[in-house]
């Protein structure tokens, strides 16, 4: 496939792992934000490929993973009133709230319905106009644009059925805090290249100076992944802090602006509290004033809002690159993909999914 297979082609990679061990001199240890990136390394491979100096630590970029057990507690109560339609997209039917999930909700009689783009949810609105419809609005900056569109939609229309129940996400504000951590081993990260694309890269620079971090943005094939470890480990062998575009096909350096408009326009930033991390400053959207009248929390009363953490010890230390997702006593045993105990199982994006997935290969 055109523009895909080139950044698979085995050559290619494997001289790429060669130039990375030409200029490795030291240990380092580098963090790959994204979920999909940490699949891309196990699915093909590519830690295998790398010197034994370099380790790679897998970040929380998966928003399926960091939506914190109260929401899902939110989203089933919401769920289980009468005349609600709620709707989500389908990877989150299976991540643990406090007293299970939505699947179970659903199984149970909930009307809990899963889209593949949240427009649909307004179509649902306009076709049942006595249901309260409500839509679990999760991800990153990758996503939020397109919430953005049907918040503003729905507006345009004049639906009153309609609301969100917001959990959205904002990436650096969740890389200072992790660096910020005593228990931070991580010296370098590469940054995710579809949120790049949405914010473009300026954002980083000031991660970058302050904590004397190289910050590369960086790909989800093979090649990519590869170019941003190779540019990654050359800034620290020099001792460089810089943040560097290695994904210029699709990112630049100011994002697209449209996207930003819209975000700006709808969203305002809070304190958002991450599954497994906790509550990280400014890392977070929820509706602005002009369009709260579209917020759940603002439409059902008596929400539950305590995060119970407790369960989410070990999940956490994974989510937040302190260790591996084979050396949770739980994995593979009692935790699989088809009865996951912590959401980095249930998430196709998770790393315990990617680790189970391609487990032949670690074991
Ligand atoms: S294997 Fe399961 S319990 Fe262990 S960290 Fe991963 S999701 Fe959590």
């Amino acid at each position: 496939m055109k523009y895909i297979d080139e950044f698979r082609q085995s050559s290619l990679i494997l001289n790429c792992a060669s130039a990375i061990a030409s200029i490795t001199k030291n240990h380092w240890q580098i963090m790959e934000i994204c979920g999909g990136q940490t699949h891309t390394i196990l699915k093909y491979g590519l830690d295998r490929l790398l010197p034994a100096s370099i380790s790679l630590l897998h970040g929380p970029g998966c928003p399926v993973c960091i939506t914190p057990s109260f929401t899902i507690d939110q989203a089933i109560a919401i769920a289980q009133q009468e005349g609600v339609i709620f709707c989500t997209f389908g990877d989150m039917l299976r991540v643990p709230g406090s007293k299970g999930d939505l699947a179970l909700a659903k199984a149970n009689g909930a009307d809990i319905r899963t889209l593949y783009s949240p427009l649909d949810a307004l179509t649902l609105a306009q076709s049942f106009p006595k249901s309260e419809i409500v839509f679990l609005a999760v991800g990153f900056e990758t996503t939020a644009p397109a919430t953005a569109l049907v918040v503003k939609k729905a507006d345009q229309l004049g639906l009153d059925n309609f609301s969100l129940l917001c959990a959205h996400v904002l990436v650096p504000p969740a890389m200072a805090s992790l660096l910020n951590s005593p228990q931070s081993k991580i010296q370098g990260f590469l940054a995710a290249g579809h949120v790049c694309t949405i914010t473009g890269y300026q954002a980083y620079q000031a991660i970058a100076q302050q904590y004397q971090v190289p910050i590369v943005v960086t790909g989800f094939e093979p090649a990519d992944i590869l170019q941003g470890i190779y540019h990654c480990i050359e800034q620290l062998e020099e001792g460089r802090f810089e943040v560097e575009n290695c994904y210029s096909r699709s990112v630049k350096p100011y994002g697209n602006l449209q996207a930003l408009k819209l975000i700006e326009e709808v969203f305002t930033v809070v304190d958002r509290h991450w599954r497994g991390i906790g509550q990280i400053g400014n890392s977070g959207w929820e509706l602005s004033w002009q369009y709260r009248r579209f917020d759940a929390l603002e439409r059902f009363n008596d929400l539950p809002i305590t995060e119970n953490i407790d369960s989410e010890n070990i999940c956490g230390e994974i989510l937040q690159g302190l260790r591996k997702p084979d050396q949770c006593p739980h994995f593979g045993i009692g935790c699989k993909p088809e009865h996951p105990l912590g959401a980095p199982m249930v998430s196709s994006e998770g790393a315990c999914a990617a680790y189970y997935h391609y487990l032949e290969r670690i074991g």
